[in-house]
């Protein structure tokens, strides 16, 4: 076999695998090698998003709505859905069988594209060489014109909440529990907090979650953090802010955990014990002595705007550098790693990245939130419309949230969209695309929206930026 390449990348999660498709469409030579085995002990390609992230979750998101949905919103519609049951092998089973599925894709995605794999540890060498540790204990050794290193993140774990993979787990267990914890825990209310905490406890759990910060979502919109922590609030998960974990301990089968709540200590215990408070860049072991490559203090491969590492042919993508740690924004940066390769401009606009929260109500936003406009001292107008004004979700018994949108004060350019309600993961690309194509609030309100759809609430809200919403009081 030969071991002499175009590209050789390291890691196929979303950022690698694009990276790699890419390269060989574009008549590269092009290797891929990954070291993960999925739950069955075989290679399983795809990364973290694939095997135990975006879609994984969304698998038990899914199921769990529907469960949910069975008891709380069918009796509006005049169903009857008596003694509902969940059995959760098959639950767990049928999001196996779709991460099966995705995760062979890409395997025969690989294929079809010519695309070489190669299973196992690989460590960048000096002078663009690859070794790699294969799952059989041998070594091969590959070199490439140009090595993209696409090696994606683990899980951050507490010195005083390790991890035993049974009561204390991170992601990969709270994908994979048995059966519903009657108690769980969550250590932090972050993306991954929020979405496998409402999977249990649509499920029944008792859902409890420490947040150190004290404000909730920090990151979105003030508003949409508001309703959407009074949503969640409604539906029983109890998000406990500024509460700092001292420590977790495992007795008899239970979790004790002693947190601060700002006054004083406080004991809580669980079944189980999620811990997500972020994720770190998978780097170690990644590169031998004299590669030049660099890490920052935080372990993420030091990269410019065009993920270049500074060292001639080697380029970094995706959640192992700077940036969100989302999968989009690794699909990007691997195509325009290989467009550039080839010879061709590649470019990713960090400013229109969207953020999606897969909860329900559903959380979704581009662009700059109005805490960081007013920080940058830029002046902008909004228009809000509620979800409870748009037919179809009042149709659907789904009124909660709505939808703003942000323009600027002169231009009326759009500098952010921010939503919370039904659908908005759908619904925030045309956020997107306006502000990829530079509109402006007049452009979307000038856009004919069919009738009716959850649409009709970025439209009103459009509208409402210049005052003139036609379904709500200006
Ligand atoms: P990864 O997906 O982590 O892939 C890296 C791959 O490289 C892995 O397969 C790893 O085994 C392999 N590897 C690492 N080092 C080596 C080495 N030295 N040799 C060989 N192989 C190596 N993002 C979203 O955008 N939407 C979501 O809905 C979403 N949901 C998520 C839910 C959960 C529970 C989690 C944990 C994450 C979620 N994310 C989501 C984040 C998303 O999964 C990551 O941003 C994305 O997977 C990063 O892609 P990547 O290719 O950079 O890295
Ligand atoms: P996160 O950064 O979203 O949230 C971590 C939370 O934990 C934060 O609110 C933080 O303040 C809190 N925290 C940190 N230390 C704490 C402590 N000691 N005690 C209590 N709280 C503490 O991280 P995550 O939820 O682990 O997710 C990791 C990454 O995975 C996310 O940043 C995101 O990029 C990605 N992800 C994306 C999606 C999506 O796009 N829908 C879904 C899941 C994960």
């Amino acid at each position: 076999m030969s071991t002499e390449f175009d590209v050789v990348v390291i890691g196929a999660g979303p950022a690698g695998y694009h990276a790699a498709i890419r390269a060989a469409q574009l008549g590269l030579k092009t290797a891929c090698i990954d070291a993960a085995l999925g739950k069955d002990g075989q290679p399983a390609l795809g990364g973290t998003c694939l095997r135990v992230g975006c879609i994984p979750s969304k698998a038990l998101l899914d199921s769990s709505r529907q469960y949910w949905n069975m008891q709380h919103l069918f009796g509006e519609h005049g169903i009857t859905a008596d003694n509902a049951k969940i059995d959760v092998g098959t639950m767990v089973g049928r999001k196996d069988k779709i991460v099966k599925q995705f995760t062979g894709g890409i395997a025969a995605l690989f294929k079809a594209n010519k695309v070489t794999p190669f299973y196992g540890f690989g460590q960048l060498q000096p002078g663009k060489r690859v070794t790699v540790k294969q799952h059989d204990g041998s070594v091969v050794e590959l070199t490439g014109k140009h090595v993209v290193l696409a090696a994606g993140s683990d899980s951050i774990e507490l010195p005083f909440a390790k991890f035993d993979g049974t009561h204390i787990v991170d992601n990969v267990g709270a994908l994979d529990f048995a059966a519903v914890p009657k108690r769980l825990g969550v250590i932090g209310a972050g993306v991954i907090g929020l979405e496998l905490g409402s999977v249990w406890k649509r499920l029944g759990a008792e859902v409890t979650i420490l947040e150190a910060m004290p404000d909730f979502l920090g990151a979105a919109d003030a508003e949409v953090s508001r309703v959407a922590l009074k949503e969640f609030k409604k539906q029983g998960l109890d998000i406990k802010l500024g509460a700092k974990l001292g420590k977790a301990e495992v007795k008899n089968g239970e979790v004790h955990l002693t947190y601060n709540d700002g006054k004083a200590d406080v004991q809580l215990t669980v079944d189980k014990l999620l811990v997500a408070v972020g994720r770190k860049a998978a780097s170690k072991g990644l590169l031998a002595d004299g590669t030049g490559v660099k890490l920052n203090e935080r372990g993420q491969i030091e990269v410019d705007a065009h993920c270049r590492t500074g060292v001639d042919g080697i380029w970094a993508v995706g959640d192992c550098v700077r940036g969100p740690m989302l999968a989009h924004k690794g699909f990007e940066e691997g195509i325009a790693v290989a467009e550039m390769i080839a010879g061709l401009p590649g470019h990713v606009n960090f400013d229109t990245i969207p953020w999606v929260i897969y909860t329900e109500p559903e959380i979704a936003w581009v662009g700059k939130t109005e805490q960081q406009l007013k920080a940058e001292g830029v002046e902008y107008k909004t228009g809000s419309f509620p979800f409870a004004a748009v037919g179809r979700a009042v149709a659907m018994g789904e009124p909660a949230g709505f939808v703003k949108v942000i323009a600027h004060a002169e231009t009326d350019r759009v500098l952010g969209m921010h939503l919370v309600g039904v659908g908005v993961s759908e619904l925030v690309h045309e956020g997107v695309l306006t502000m990829e194509f530079h509109g402006s609030a007049e452009d979307l309100a000038r856009i004919c929206h069919a009738h009716p759809t959850l649409s009709e609430a970025i439209h009103d809200a459009a509208m409402a930026v210049d005052k003139r919403a036609i379904h709500k009081v200006n």
